[in-house]
């Protein structure tokens, strides 16, 4: 074989030979990296925070601000959301305020944000892949007609100053970096726990206010709220917060023996969670999902139990502090991950961790 027909290695992710690299110049204006800060019925959901810790990390690289913009009714809640922005981050908060921003419908919160980022021009725009952010996202990205990556797992700053937003595909076997090259803002969507949460910082000082009027009357919504129903199953949001995560896979053999994690998960104070196969034969509810199509979780503690450890589950789980395996297969992928293995059977090993952390911890509330 001739030198010239050597296989030429794949280009690094971000290699875009060829492609047009020079930014129109009605989008040069375009400065500044923003985070949507999500708050629903007051209170904020954390991955805001999240995507201001991160945030800040590619505003420092390119050299500009960070700003929150934060959309609510006029009152302390919307207030008090502003004000710990700065806490985790933000040098400015662009700040819509009116009653029709009570609670969450595409339409008044698509036509704030699409006008606060017409005015003010932000390079980047982040927003948590919630079931809210995502709906706003795309009605946001299409109005602007700019580009959007959903569900991203990391970013970054190349070197023409371009997002490299990273995200998984073909089921979680691929990771793509997408550029969104000739169009501001470039959005992103990140799921929560992906980035870590930044430590809050009360010194920082409060910085700039912008506010802006949303300019829209009732009438103007299709959407009409009739009545707001809290969600009974409230630990839903617990599992991708909670500092220790016990989770069960198919190597449980049936359904009751899932109690064996439940068991443990109580002694310990933790959640509990498993993989998909448990989801889809019907043995826990799909909010206990753990993996790319399940919650994303960052515990200090996380105990899989009869889970092999399949790229879907594992990008669920990385992020973990402490990750212990059980697994009767010494060859099974989760040992890769796992900071302490111990092959042996599930069902013999979970009871017997629940009976020691029973005893262990009663001693210590004893001593306590
Ligand atoms: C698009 C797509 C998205 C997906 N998303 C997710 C996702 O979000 N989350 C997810 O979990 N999966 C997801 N999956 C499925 C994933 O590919 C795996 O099929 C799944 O994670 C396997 O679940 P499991 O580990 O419980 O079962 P298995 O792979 O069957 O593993 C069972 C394990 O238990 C061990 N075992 C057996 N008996 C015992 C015993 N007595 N004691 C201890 N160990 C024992 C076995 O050695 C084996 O390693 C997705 C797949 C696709 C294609």
């Amino acid at each position: 074989m001739s030198e010239a027909k050597k296989p030429v290695p794949a280009k690094p992710a971000g290699g875009r030979a060829g492609m047009k690299k020079e930014l129109p110049e009605h989008f040069k204006s375009y400065k500044h990296v923003w985070v949507f800060v999500e708050m629903e019925r007051g209170v904020v959901h954390p991955v805001s925070w999240e995507l201001l810790g991160e945030g800040r990390k590619l505003a420092d690289k390119l050299g500009v601000e960070l700003a929150g913009v934060v959309m609510g009714p006029p009152g302390a809640e919307t207030r008090a959301a502003v004000a710990e922005s700065y806490t985790y981050g933000a040098d400015t908060v662009y700040l819509v305020e009116d009653p029709l921003l009570t609670d969450y419908r595409n339409e008044p919160f698509a036509k704030a944000l699409t006008d606060v980022v017409n005015t003010y021009q932000p390079e980047v725009l982040l927003l948590g892949a919630t079931t809210l952010g995502r709906d706003l996202a795309g009605t946001v990205a299409t109005t602007l007609k700019t580009g959007l990556t959903a569900d991203c797992t990391e970013l970054a700053i190349d070197d023409d100053r371009s997002l490299a937003a990273t995200r998984p595909t073909f089921g979680g076997s691929l990771l793509c970096t997408i550029h969104t090259l000739n169009y501001r803002p470039q959005m992103a969507t990140i799921r929560p726990r992906v980035m870590a949460m930044p430590d809050k910082d009360e010194s920082r000082p409060v910085g700039g206010l912008i506010e802006h009027p949303l300019n829209m009357a009732e009438d103007d919504i299709v959407t009409k709220i009739l009545s707001f129903i809290a969600d009974q199953d409230s630990d839903k949001a617990q599992l991708a917060y909670a500092d220790v995560v016990v989770a069960g896979g198919l190597g449980l053999g049936k359904p009751e023996n899932f109690k064996l994690v439940t068991d443990l998960a109580t002694v310990l104070g933790a959640e509990y969670g498993g993989s998909r196969p448990l989801v889809q034969k019907g043995w826990i509810a799909a909010e206990r999902q753990i993996g790319q199509t399940g919650k994303t979780i960052r515990p200090k503690l996380y105990i899989a139990a009869g889970i092999s450890g399949a790229i879907q589950h594992r990008v669920g789980v990385e992020g973990a502090d402490c990750i212990v395996a059980i697994n009767s297969d010494p060859g099974a992928a989760i040992f890769e991950i796992a900071h302490i293995g111990i092959v042996g059977d599930a069902l013999t090993i979970l009871p017997a961790l629940t009976e020691a952390f029973r005893k262990r911890l009663s001693v210590n509330r004893m001593a306590g």
